[in-house]
Protein backbone atom coordinates (compact mmCIF):
# COMPACT_ATOMS: atom_id res chain seq x y z
CA UNK A 1 0.00 0.00 0.00
CA UNK A 2 2.57 2.43 0.72
CA UNK A 3 4.51 2.08 -2.35
CA UNK A 4 1.00 3.07 -4.24
CA UNK A 5 0.82 5.78 -2.25
CA UNK A 6 4.15 6.60 -3.09
CA UNK A 7 3.35 6.29 -6.94
CA UNK A 8 0.47 8.37 -6.61
CA UNK A 9 2.77 11.20 -5.20
CA UNK A 10 5.06 10.85 -8.11
CA UNK A 11 2.18 11.38 -10.73
CA UNK A 12 0.82 13.89 -8.66
CA UNK A 13 4.49 15.86 -8.58
CA UNK A 14 4.57 15.28 -12.65
CA UNK A 15 1.38 16.90 -12.98
CA UNK A 16 3.21 19.94 -11.54
CA UNK A 17 6.60 19.38 -13.14
CA UNK A 18 5.15 18.18 -16.80
CA UNK A 19 2.74 21.35 -16.63
CA UNK A 20 -0.33 19.38 -17.09
CA UNK A 21 -1.50 20.65 -13.87
CA UNK A 22 -0.45 23.73 -11.54
CA UNK A 23 -0.14 23.93 -8.08
CA UNK A 24 -3.05 21.84 -6.29
CA UNK A 25 -5.39 21.76 -9.27
CA UNK A 26 -6.24 17.85 -10.94
CA UNK A 27 -5.99 15.47 -8.66
CA UNK A 28 -4.68 11.29 -9.10
CA UNK A 29 -5.67 7.97 -8.22
CA UNK A 30 -4.93 4.51 -8.63
CA UNK A 31 -7.36 1.27 -7.80
CA UNK A 32 -6.29 -1.27 -4.97
CA UNK A 33 -7.45 -3.52 -3.04
CA UNK A 34 -6.83 -2.77 1.10
CA UNK A 35 -7.54 -5.92 2.96
CA UNK A 36 -10.39 -7.65 0.88
CA UNK A 37 -11.95 -3.94 0.79
CA UNK A 38 -12.53 -2.62 -3.13
CA UNK A 39 -11.19 0.63 -3.54
CA UNK A 40 -9.08 3.50 -4.46
CA UNK A 41 -6.18 5.47 -3.17
CA UNK A 42 -6.59 9.53 -4.08
CA UNK A 43 -4.52 12.59 -3.95
CA UNK A 44 -6.12 14.55 -1.25
CA UNK A 45 -8.01 18.00 -1.55
CA UNK A 46 -6.25 21.31 -1.47
CA UNK A 47 -2.95 20.49 -0.81
CA UNK A 48 -0.05 21.40 -2.92
CA UNK A 49 1.80 18.11 -4.48
CA UNK A 50 5.01 19.43 -3.36
CA UNK A 51 4.11 19.04 -0.09
CA UNK A 52 2.43 15.72 -0.19
CA UNK A 53 2.94 12.35 2.63
CA UNK A 54 2.13 9.02 1.93
CA UNK A 55 -0.23 9.64 5.03
CA UNK A 56 -1.95 12.44 2.79
CA UNK A 57 -3.16 9.87 0.32
CA UNK A 58 -6.35 8.79 1.10
CA UNK A 59 -8.10 5.22 0.87
CA UNK A 60 -12.19 5.28 -0.53
CA UNK A 61 -13.95 1.99 -0.81
CA UNK A 62 -15.87 1.61 -3.66
CA UNK A 63 -19.54 0.88 -2.75
CA UNK A 64 -19.44 3.88 0.04
CA UNK A 65 -20.47 7.36 -0.42
CA UNK A 66 -18.81 9.83 1.34
CA UNK A 67 -21.26 12.68 1.55
CA UNK A 68 -20.32 13.24 5.23
CA UNK A 69 -16.97 14.81 5.07
CA UNK A 70 -16.81 14.73 8.89
CA UNK A 71 -15.52 11.28 8.33
CA UNK A 72 -12.53 12.45 7.43
CA UNK A 73 -11.70 15.24 10.25
CA UNK A 74 -8.89 13.57 11.46
CA UNK A 75 -6.76 13.69 8.42
CA UNK A 76 -7.08 15.37 5.40
CA UNK A 77 -10.09 15.35 2.92
CA UNK A 78 -10.14 13.01 -0.49
CA UNK A 79 -9.94 15.08 -3.34
CA UNK A 80 -13.36 16.93 -4.18
CA UNK A 81 -13.48 15.13 -7.16
CA UNK A 82 -13.64 11.69 -5.56
CA UNK A 83 -17.53 11.50 -6.60
CA UNK A 84 -16.17 11.25 -10.23
CA UNK A 85 -13.15 8.70 -9.70
CA UNK A 86 -15.38 6.32 -7.56
CA UNK A 87 -18.05 6.96 -10.45
CA UNK A 88 -15.19 6.07 -13.72
CA UNK A 89 -13.59 2.61 -11.20
CA UNK A 90 -17.21 1.58 -10.55
CA UNK A 91 -18.49 1.39 -14.34
CA UNK A 92 -15.24 0.68 -16.45
CA UNK A 93 -13.74 -2.30 -14.99
CA UNK A 94 -10.68 -1.58 -16.93
CA UNK A 95 -9.91 1.34 -15.57
CA UNK A 96 -7.66 0.57 -13.05
CA UNK A 97 -5.39 4.63 -12.88
CA UNK A 98 -7.57 8.24 -13.11
CA UNK A 99 -5.48 11.62 -13.82
CA UNK A 100 -7.78 14.26 -14.06
CA UNK A 101 -5.64 17.46 -15.18
CA UNK A 102 -6.40 21.42 -15.98
CA UNK A 103 -3.90 21.31 -19.03
CA UNK A 104 -3.78 24.39 -20.57
CA UNK A 105 -4.45 23.39 -24.74
CA UNK A 106 -7.12 20.78 -23.13
CA UNK A 107 -8.77 23.74 -20.79
CA UNK A 108 -8.58 26.07 -23.34
CA UNK A 109 -10.65 23.78 -25.68
CA UNK A 110 -12.76 22.80 -22.94
CA UNK A 111 -14.08 25.86 -23.09
CA UNK A 112 -15.86 25.77 -26.37
CA UNK A 113 -17.99 22.84 -24.85
CA UNK A 114 -17.19 21.13 -28.20
CA UNK A 115 -16.03 17.24 -28.72
CA UNK A 116 -12.68 17.48 -30.47
CA UNK A 117 -13.16 16.02 -34.09
CA UNK A 118 -10.66 13.63 -36.17
CA UNK A 119 -8.32 16.11 -36.89
CA UNK A 120 -5.49 14.28 -36.53
CA UNK A 121 -5.66 10.55 -36.25
CA UNK A 122 -3.68 10.59 -32.98
CA UNK A 123 -7.59 11.21 -31.34
CA UNK A 124 -7.99 7.63 -31.63
CA UNK A 125 -5.92 7.21 -28.66
CA UNK A 126 -8.97 8.06 -26.86
CA UNK A 127 -10.97 5.09 -27.80
CA UNK A 128 -12.73 6.47 -30.86
CA UNK A 129 -13.21 9.41 -33.75
CA UNK A 130 -14.00 11.87 -31.34
CA UNK A 131 -12.74 13.35 -28.29
CA UNK A 132 -15.97 14.34 -25.94
CA UNK A 133 -16.44 17.10 -24.15
CA UNK A 134 -18.57 16.40 -20.76
CA UNK A 135 -21.45 19.54 -20.51
CA UNK A 136 -20.28 21.57 -17.58
CA UNK A 137 -21.34 21.31 -14.24
CA UNK A 138 -19.81 22.31 -10.55
CA UNK A 139 -16.97 20.60 -9.85
CA UNK A 140 -17.00 17.78 -7.45
CA UNK A 141 -20.73 17.35 -7.89
CA UNK A 142 -22.82 14.12 -9.18
CA UNK A 143 -23.52 16.00 -12.07
CA UNK A 144 -20.14 16.33 -12.94
CA UNK A 145 -19.86 13.15 -12.39
CA UNK A 146 -22.75 12.52 -14.07
CA UNK A 147 -21.85 14.23 -17.55
CA UNK A 148 -18.40 12.73 -17.31
CA UNK A 149 -19.66 9.05 -17.27
CA UNK A 150 -21.73 10.45 -20.84
CA UNK A 151 -18.77 11.59 -22.45
CA UNK A 152 -16.58 8.38 -21.58
CA UNK A 153 -19.20 6.29 -23.12
CA UNK A 154 -16.74 4.14 -25.08
CA UNK A 155 -14.27 6.39 -24.45
CA UNK A 156 -10.50 6.37 -22.22
CA UNK A 157 -10.29 10.32 -22.07
CA UNK A 158 -12.75 13.17 -22.06
CA UNK A 159 -13.03 17.13 -21.80
CA UNK A 160 -14.84 18.75 -19.21
CA UNK A 161 -16.40 21.63 -20.23
CA UNK A 162 -14.98 25.08 -19.19
CA UNK A 163 -12.61 22.93 -17.02
CA UNK A 164 -10.05 20.68 -17.96
CA UNK A 165 -9.49 17.08 -19.04
CA UNK A 166 -9.64 13.59 -17.63
CA UNK A 167 -8.25 10.31 -18.24
CA UNK A 168 -8.00 6.58 -17.43
CA UNK A 169 -5.76 3.56 -17.95
CA UNK A 170 -4.39 0.22 -16.80
CA UNK A 171 -1.96 1.87 -14.60
CA UNK A 172 -0.91 5.23 -13.67
CA UNK A 173 1.86 5.57 -16.32
CA UNK A 174 -0.57 4.31 -18.84
CA UNK A 175 -3.83 7.19 -17.82
CA UNK A 176 -0.77 10.15 -17.00
CA UNK A 177 0.32 9.35 -20.78
CA UNK A 178 -3.33 9.29 -22.44
CA UNK A 179 -3.77 12.81 -20.86
CA UNK A 180 -0.30 14.17 -21.59
CA UNK A 181 -1.30 13.22 -25.51
CA UNK A 182 -4.85 14.50 -24.74
CA UNK A 183 -3.05 17.93 -23.92
CA UNK A 184 -0.70 17.65 -27.21
CA UNK A 185 -4.08 17.10 -29.52
CA UNK A 186 -5.89 20.06 -28.17
CA UNK A 187 -2.60 22.02 -29.10
CA UNK A 188 -2.16 20.87 -31.92
CA UNK A 189 -6.13 21.36 -32.77
CA UNK A 190 -5.92 24.18 -31.25
CA UNK A 191 -3.08 25.73 -34.08
CA UNK A 192 -5.09 24.04 -37.25
CA UNK A 193 -8.26 25.91 -35.98
CA UNK A 194 -5.66 29.39 -36.18
CA UNK A 195 -5.36 28.84 -40.12
CA UNK A 196 -8.54 27.59 -41.34
CA UNK A 197 -11.17 24.79 -40.90
CA UNK A 198 -9.18 21.43 -40.59
CA UNK A 199 -9.85 18.43 -42.80
CA UNK A 200 -11.58 15.86 -41.14
CA UNK A 201 -10.68 11.89 -41.20
CA UNK A 202 -13.64 9.65 -42.41
CA UNK A 203 -15.45 7.43 -40.19
CA UNK A 204 -13.82 4.53 -42.03
CA UNK A 205 -10.21 5.79 -41.70
CA UNK A 206 -10.64 6.42 -37.91
CA UNK A 207 -12.33 2.43 -37.76
CA UNK A 208 -8.98 1.63 -39.65
CA UNK A 209 -6.32 3.37 -37.38
CA UNK A 210 -8.62 2.03 -34.38
CA UNK A 211 -7.76 -1.15 -35.25
CA UNK A 212 -4.37 -0.74 -35.79
CA UNK A 213 -3.19 1.28 -32.60
CA UNK A 214 -4.74 -2.54 -30.68
CA UNK A 215 -1.86 -3.46 -32.19
CA UNK A 216 0.99 -0.68 -32.03
CA UNK A 217 4.09 -1.95 -29.92
CA UNK A 218 4.84 0.67 -27.21
CA UNK A 219 8.15 0.62 -26.01
P1 LIG B 1 -9.01 18.91 -5.24
O1 LIG B 1 -7.82 19.62 -4.61
O2 LIG B 1 -10.16 18.85 -4.28
O3 LIG B 1 -8.60 17.58 -5.81
O4 LIG B 1 -9.52 19.83 -6.42
C1 LIG B 1 -8.76 20.08 -7.57
C2 LIG B 1 -9.58 20.07 -8.79
O5 LIG B 1 -9.03 20.02 -9.87
C3 LIG B 1 -11.07 20.15 -8.71
O6 LIG B 1 -11.66 19.93 -9.93
ZN1 LIG C 1 -10.40 20.11 -11.62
Amino acid sequence: MIELKKQVIEYAQKLNSTNLSPLRSGNVSVRVNNNGVEGFLLTPSGKRYESLIPEDIVFLALKEKYDNLKLFNTGLNPSSEWRFHQDIYLKKIEAKAIVHAHSPHATAVSAHGNSIPAFHYMVALAGGDDIKCAEYATFGTDDLSTNILKALEKRKACLMSNHGQVAFGTNLKQAFELAEEVENICHQYIIALKIGKPKILSWAEMNKILDKIKHYKKA
